[in-house]
């Protein structure tokens, strides 16, 4: 094997951080072999429609949005809490979509989003010294379960399935119908404020809807997403992703397809040069490298390099601009569309410092990217009461810049990275993680409805203060 060779495991001579050492090798083959005869959860069409819209979005014909839990746990996977996270990242997109008038591509943190990086291998709870916490997938929340089991993974597996299985019977049952955009309940919105200006949305929605109809375009004749297809007015497309931490796992999802048929080339003769066969990661239509994760010698991106999926980049202050380009030659040597998104995560203090060099760099490598900006985890804090937190305005502080930076460097920022939760709390309101926003949620209001296992979450509202903040900005 040449030393340039690529294959699903290639990784495993490399060295990966973050691993997970499992006590038992031989149930950890075990569960690997199952998992290796399960079925695909996403398909090679799917991740080439995906790789198509986020091209869209890189030639500034759309916004992207990637959203969702931190981390999902495997108790919160039910109907509640599935259709509440489809429903805010419906009423998230179509704020953008009407104030933009541009397409929003969305893809959701979700059906798989299970492992967590961690800064420590172990942590203190209460006296003891234990293993950290590394997600649902790999060992328990409980202290006294922080053994890693492969068993997990195949939970995993099931419990992606479940949710993605609702995501797509949501999709298809009517529940995203633009037609309905009530539907997706503002109900436990206390602010009057926010709920007359989505309220406004979605009547001046129904209006433009009216009008089609009336000039004889037909109900749903109407795309105004990319690709045709699936996706016309009244359905929406939707993707999942996670970030690819676990490389046993991902490596066990990884097939060997040929591309979708479609895009097979015909000769000037007119033979059909078959289209060449390519390894998909079949968890999920979009994975992430994480800003721990991403040497350039390293386990995780000797993996990414491989796949056909559209990735994501998490880049943070420690990246040189030069290393950052490295990278792009390592995962995109093709230089192809849509392939690679980078996601910066700098800190409301450092995305000055950071960002511009970083966008120069790129700018003159001539590599094709999709910028988006994580304004989330650079800007975690602890509360005086000690619950991980972070502040409204922080976040929005670190997002106008970027939008800003962008724009100073002839740039262009093509999207958002949120941690933002539909969830609602037993009294059904929403969950108080985050500091500020336009319900003002002050530091001795967090413990009330503090939810997350992981990094706090913006709630329904605060999600909806930053969709009209962006929709405001790029308003045409
Ligand atoms: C995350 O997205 O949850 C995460 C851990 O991000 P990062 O790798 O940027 O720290
Ligand atoms: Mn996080």
């Amino acid at each position: 094997m040449s030393e340039n060779a690529w294959n699903p495991g290639s990784w495993r001579s490399k060295h990966a951080a973050q691993d997970v050492v499992y006590p038992d090798r031989e149930k950890l083959d075990k569960v690997l072999a199952k998992i290796r005869t399960l079925p695909p959860l996403v398909s090679p069409s799917e991740i080439e429609r995906l790789r198509t819209q986020l091209a869209q979005v890189q030639h500034n014909r759309a916004f992207l949005l990637h959203a969702g839990d931190c981390a999902e746990s495997f108790d919160a996977c039910t109907h509640e809490n599935i259709s509440n996270k489809i429903g805010l990242i419906l009423s998230f997109s179509l704020i953008v979509i009407w104030g933009a008038r541009m397409p929003v591509v969305r893809i959701g943190r979700i059906a798989g989003q299970y492992a967590k990086p961690r800064s420590s291998p172990t942590e203190k709870v209460g006296d003891r010294v234990v293993t950290s916490f590394r997600g649902d997938n790999v060992n328990g929340l409980d202290p006294d379960d922080r053994t890693p089991d492969p068993n997990r993974m195949l939970s995993a597996y099931f419990h992606s399935t479940a949710t993605l299985n609702h995501v797509r019977s949501l999709l298809t049952s009517g529940f995203a119908s633009l037609h309905h955009p009530k539907d997706w309940s503002l109900t436990h919105v206390r602010s009057p404020a926010l709920r007359e200006e989505f309220g406004r949305i979605t009547e001046g929605l129904s209006d433009a809807l009216e009008f089609t109809r009336t000039i004889g375009l037909g109900k749903d004749s109407v795309s105004y997403e990319q690709g045709g297809g699936r996706g016309a007015l009244g359905e929406v497309d939707f993707y999942t992703s996670h970030e690819g931490l676990m490389l046993d796992f991902e490596e066990a999802m990884t097939r060997e397809f040929a591309i979708p048929s479609s895009l097979a080339s015909y000769t000037s003769d007119g033979t059909r040069t078959p289209p060449p066969r390519v390894h998909y990661n079949t968890s999920a239509h979009f994975l992430w490298v994480g800003d721990r994760t991403r040497q350039l010698d390293g386990a995780h991106i000797e993996y990414f390099r491989g796949i056909r999926n559209p990735i994501g980049v998490k880049v943070g202050p420690s990246m040189d601009a030069d290393e950052l380009v490295r990278l792009l030659e390592i995962v995109n040597p093709n230089r192809e569309d849509g392939k690679v998104t980078i996601i910066t995560r700098y800190g409301a203090g450092k995305v000055e410092a950071c960002l511009p060099g970083h966008i120069k760099a790129v700018q003159v490598s001539g590599h094709p990217v999709i910028w988006i900006s994580d304004p989330m985890h650079g800007n975690t804090l602890t509360s005086s009461t000690g619950l991980k937190t972070r502040n409204f305005g922080t976040i929005i502080s670190e997002l106008t810049s970027a939008i800003r930076i962008h724009s100073e460097c002839g740039s262009r920022l093509g999207g958002v990275s949120l941690e933002f939760t539909g969830e609602l709390a037993d009294d059904g309101f929403s969950v108080t993680e985050c500091l500020g926003g336009s319900m003002k949620l002050s530091e001795d209001q967090l413990p009330l409805r503090y939810q997350s296992f992981c990094d706090p979450r913006l709630n329904f509202e605060q999600s909806l203060d930053v969709a009209f903040l962006i929709s405001d900005h790029f308003k045409k």
